[in-house]
């Protein structure tokens, strides 16, 4: 199994979980290229050994086991998967109108914290 970041994660992105990780599998860490660019963090299920250390460091508990994703959210186990496997070109082809939907409706709503924003955002670009 492997633990899995869901939607929460977007327009938070406080990295917080990245800290207590042993193993180095949730990214992008904030000295990152890109970090600045992306809406949300992945876990890379090849790695993540399951012991749950991330969960209770999220504060709006957008972690996981994949066994227990909500429903609404279970795409996201693919889309942690792809982080780690796609390029980011067919990554943000996939993955990222959906992602900015979340972003703008969480910027729109006063929810969207400093750390979670996303470097040169502009809905226009995903036909929002
Ligand atoms: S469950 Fe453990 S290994 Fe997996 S992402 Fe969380 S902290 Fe890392
Ligand atoms: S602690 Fe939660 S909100 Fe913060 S980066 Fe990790 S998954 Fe995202």
């Amino acid at each position: 199994m492997a633990y899995t970041i869901a939607e929460p994660c977007i327009g938070t992105k406080d990295t917080a979980c990245v800290n207590v990780c042993p193993v180095d599998c949730i990214h992008l860490r904030k000295d990152e290229d890109n970090f600045q660019t992306t809406f949300a963090l992945y876990i890379d299920p090849d790695t993540c050994i399951d012991c749950g250390a991330c969960v209770p460091e999220c504060p709006v508990s957008a972690i996981f086991p994949n066994d227990d994703v909500p429903e609404q959210w279970s795409e996201y186990i693919q889309k942690n998967a792809d982080w780690y496997v796609m390029s980011r070109e067919d990554f943000d082809a996939k993955w990222a109108a959906q992602e900015a939907a979340v972003y703008k409706a969480r910027m729109e709503s006063g929810e969207l914290k400093e750390e979670g924003t996303v470097a040169g955002f502009d809905p226009a670009q995903y036909g929002l």
